[in-house]
């Protein structure tokens, strides 16, 4: 059978210890099959193991093989879209529940963190950083948007505040979020993998869920064994591919790059983030850096649509790091990967039931590090039959990517073709 190691990247080789974990061989019996072993899948595993759930955990590949194990490892609050945007879309009561909401992530992985004991470079602070006037409006009009909703650690930064905290001469101000900040995001999902286990939770890895035969005592097939649950979570996003095929109509697998330099000296480190938060560009097509714990610099940016991987990342993703930080010319790059994300048309997440009992949530189009902690409290608030908070996402409108399934590649990359004209020129 295909055994799927981690891609290559800085943090595969700088994991936590990863223990083996077997291929399912045998028919199980669960109350919840988890279908795929990132934070979506983890964070609901774990909500559900805390509830007195029995769950099974079914990973294709390895815990953390996608998304979660390759991302910028950035703690970013709030949706992929702004919470006025939602209001307009959806009215005051909905977009209440959904902006309170909104901040709740972050507070989850610090808890997990500390309840667990895990290992993961934890790090406060998060900025925005404004290129443009228009993008510092922007900022301005958000931070008054969520502390409506009760987000207070926010700070406004001018020019010369922000050189402070990043020395990049770029930005003409930016703002600061203290429950922002930043992770090892391999080694948070293999210490939440861990706490499922802790917990009684079983995890199987290169067992991709290859059928559901769905009905009132739905059962997951995988090349040698299967699953029989009361329900059922679908949590492969951008990995799914066509197991369930309601859900790859209206959203779109992208790719994003990223590269790791070498360990940088304290002094260079220092010099680019002295307070060691990290930063995040307010372009549509942005790019986003910190430092990790061995100071080495994470850089990402560019997304591909259609999550083709391209040829040479260090060639699209370099330039783009040099243009920050002129200062590391001469710094070699140890590590450049890819990895998918989700994207929805609406850039929102998409969360429902289909049946009685299969569960879903991806697509969080981009920032999905803090949502897909809260998607698993709120799957496993829905289980318990406490759904108010699961209807304001499941409620959320969704459309197919005009042209369907042939034309969502060349439609979108048109898209972003449109956004980074605007980025460049700032309108
Ligand atoms: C390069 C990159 C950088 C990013 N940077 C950030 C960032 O800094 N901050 C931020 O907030 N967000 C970031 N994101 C987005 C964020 O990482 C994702 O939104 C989030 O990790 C998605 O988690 P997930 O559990 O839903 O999906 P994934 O982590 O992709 O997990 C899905 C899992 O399901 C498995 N799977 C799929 N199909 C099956 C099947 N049939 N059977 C069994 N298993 C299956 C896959 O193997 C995979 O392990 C980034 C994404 C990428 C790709």
């Amino acid at each position: 059978m295909a055994n799927t190691p981690y891609p290559q990247s800085y943090y595969a080789a700088s994991a936590n210890p990863v223990p083996p974990r077997p291929a399912l061989q045998e028919e199980v019996q669960t109350d919840v099959c988890v279908i795929g072993a990132g934070y979506t899948g983890l964070s609901s595993a774990l909500f559900l193991l805390e509830s007195g759930f029995k769950v099974t955990v079914l990973e294709a590949a390895k815990v953390g093989f996608g998304a979660s194990g390759r991302n910028g490892g950035q703690i970013v609050n709030s949706y992929s879209r702004d919470i006025d945007v939602i209001e307009r879309t959806v009215g005051p009561k909905q977009a209440q529940l959904l902006g309170h909401m909104a901040f709740e992530g972050g507070r989850i992985i610090r808890e997990r963190v500390a309840k667990y004991n895990i290992q993961c470079d934890l790090k406060d602070g998060g900025v925005f950083a404004a290129l443009t006037p228009k993008q510092m409006g922007h900022l301005e009009s958000q931070k008054r948007l969520w502390e409506r909703f009760g987000h207070t650690q926010l700070e406004l930064m001018d020019q010369k505040r922000i050189r402070e905290v990043v020395n990049c001469d770029q930005y003409i101000g930016g703002m600061l979020d203290m429950s922002g900040g930043h992770i090892h995001p391999l080694n948070l999902a293999l210490g939440e993998a861990a706490a499922v286990e802790s917990l009684g939770g079983k995890i199987y890895e290169q067992s991709p869920a290859i059928r559901i035969e769905r009905g009132a005592n739905p059962v997951v097939h995988t090349p040698q064994g299967k699953v029989r649950a009361k329900f059922i979570i679908v949590a492969g996003n951008a990995y799914l591919g066509g197991l369930v095929p309601e859900l790859a109509a209206k959203s779109m697998p992208c790719g994003t790059q990223v590269i790791t330099t070498e360990p940088l000296s304290d002094d260079l480190a220092r010099s680019l983030l002295p307070q060691d938060y990290c930063v995040e560009d307010c372009n549509y097509l942005l790019d986003y850096y910190r430092l990790t714990g061995d100071k080495r610099l994470i850089f990402g940016g560019g997304v591909v649509y259609g999550a083709r991987d391209p040829a040479n990342i260090e060639a699209i993703i370099r330039p783009k790091m040099l243009k920050a930080f002129p200062q590391l010319k001469d710094v070699k790059i140890d590590y450049a990967w890819t990895g998918n994300f989700l994207l929805t048309l609406s850039r929102l997440p998409q969360v429902g039931r289909l049946g009685d009992n299969i569960y879903y949530s991806q697509g969080c189009s981009g920032h999905g590090v803090t949502y897909t902690h809260l998607a698993g409290k709120v799957l496993a608030e829905a289980l318990r039959g406490q759904a108010e908070r699961f209807d304001a996402f499941a409620e959320l409108p969704h459309y197919p990517f005009p042209g369907g399934q042939m034309l969502r590649v060349p439609f979108s990359a048109l898209g972003a073709w449109y956004y980074s004209l605007r980025d460049r020129l700032g309108f």
